[in-house]
Parts: structure tokens; sequence; C-alpha cells
């Protein structure tokens, strides 16, 4: 066998191994039919808003104004800006705090171990990343990664706010404390905030755990699929 198909083959091997191993620990005893089987109408497009909200602005017009924002001191350790990917006309966003080395040096949100879990968590839901929207509550990665200023946080969250307003989405999933806190304005713990639904400008919110603080906590799996099976549920009453 050439060497470098037995690698491919070796590294697809794992990667399924992995996803049973997290499909074990989330306690997924099946994977359901993904619940948007057909697309959203196009009705927001990168550049085209649906007729009916033809004030509300584009995800580009949107990043076209962000530019090479300095409007936080973020901006001067990032390498770019991290600012959202996935399907304009997603009906389900996920929402997490801020980028890490990976998504600063890549320009996408959730790349490396967090990432991958989280796809496997998304392919459990019957989903896939092209399927959703994900974005972060800051687009700049914080030196060495901590928390951001609540100044910082004051900048960025206008931006989030109008992806927010351009998408309309179903559903949101808030991913970890930071995230939750910031988007709900509350205080309250994600201990506390999980599991149950909350709401922003009239949109469902699901806060759960952050991909990152299960890979340090795997037993949380659990709690997590917990969390997206009601995301599931929901998406199919709302005729996702
Ligand atoms: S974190 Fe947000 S507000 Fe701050 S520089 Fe980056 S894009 Fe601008």
């Amino acid at each position: 066998m050439p060497d470098k198909f037995q690698k491919e083959l070796l590294e697809t091997v794992a990667q399924v191994r992995g996803l049973l191993e997290d499909l074990q620990q989330l306690g997924v005893v099946e994977v359901p039919m993904g619940p948007d089987p057909n697309p959203r109408s196009p009705c927001s497009l990168e550049g085209q808003n649906s007729a009916n909200d033809s004030r509300v602005e584009t995800l580009l017009e949107i990043r076209d104004d962000l530019g090479d924002c300095q409007r936080c001191a973020l901006s001067k350790g990032r390498e770019q800006i991290v600012f959202g990917a996935g399907s304009a006309t997603a009906r389900l966003v996920l929402v997490g705090e801020s980028p890490g080395r990976k998504e600063d040096q890549q320009g996408v949100p959730f790349v490396g171990e967090a990432g991958a879990l989280l796809e496997r968590i998304l392919f459990a839901m019957g989903l896939k990343r092209e399927d959703i929207y994900i974005c972060n509550i800051q687009k700049c990665r914080p030196p060495k990664n901590r928390d951001p200023r609540p100044e910082e946080v004051a900048a960025c969250v206008p931006f989030l706010k109008r992806q927010l307003a351009a998408l309309q989405p179903q559903l949101i999933v808030t991913l970890g404390s930071f995230a939750s806190q910031t988007l709900l304005e509350t205080s309250q713990p994600i201990l506390e905030l999980r599991g149950h639904w909350q709401s922003y400008a009239d949109i469902p919110v699901m806060p759960t755990y952050h991909p990152a603080f299960l890979l340090r906590n795997p037993a949380t799996k659990r709690e997590v699929w917990e969390d997206m099976k009601q995301v599931i549920t929901r998406l199919r009453q709302e005729n996702f």
C-alpha cells in the first residue's frame, strides 16, 4: 500500500474513532436527520436581504463598515479580524467568545481542537458548519487569550448585534459563560443559564458550555448534548 494512502487511511480511522468516542461521551444514541434538509429561501444572502427587510443591512455591508477596525486596543495584537463564517441564510447562529491563536491566524472562528469538537457536535445534530453561522462576541484575539475588557466589548458588540439583525436567525446558541452573559446582559453563571431558554431581541437563545471547556471537562459533554437536543427539537417545531 503506498505510504500516502496508508497515512490518509490511518488519519481517517483516527477521525472516525474520535467521532465515535465523542458521540459516546455526548450520550448520543442516534444521529438525527438534519433539521434543515432544505435551505431557507434565499432571503438574506451576503449581499442581499429580503425585500421585506430592504432597510436591514447585509453582512457584507457590516464587514465593510468594520474595515480595518481600530476601535479598541485588541486591534494592536491581532493578525486579522475574525468576522464570522457560515451561511448568510442560517437559521441557527452560534456565538462564542473571541478568537484564539489559530482563529487569529486563519481568520475563521472555531478552528483547531475546539472547532473540531464543535463540528462533531453539529454532526450529531445532523448539521454541518456550512448550514449555520458562527461568530464571536469579540472579533480580535485578546493577548494571551485573556478575557476581553469592558471597553473592548463595548466597542465590538454593536457589530455582533448588527450581524444578528442581518441574519435574523430563528435560534441562537451561546457558547460559554462570557458569550452567554454578554449577549444576554446578565451576570448569572453559565451553570444556571445552560439548558434553559433565554431570549435576545425576541430570538430564543440556548446557552451552553464552550467546546474548549468540554475538552478540559469531557464529562460535561452529556449536558451539552441535552442542550443541543432541545435546540434540535425547537428547530423542528419552528419548521427549520
Ligand atoms: S475587537 Fe472589535 S472593536 Fe476591537 S479592534 Fe477588533 S473588531 Fe474592532
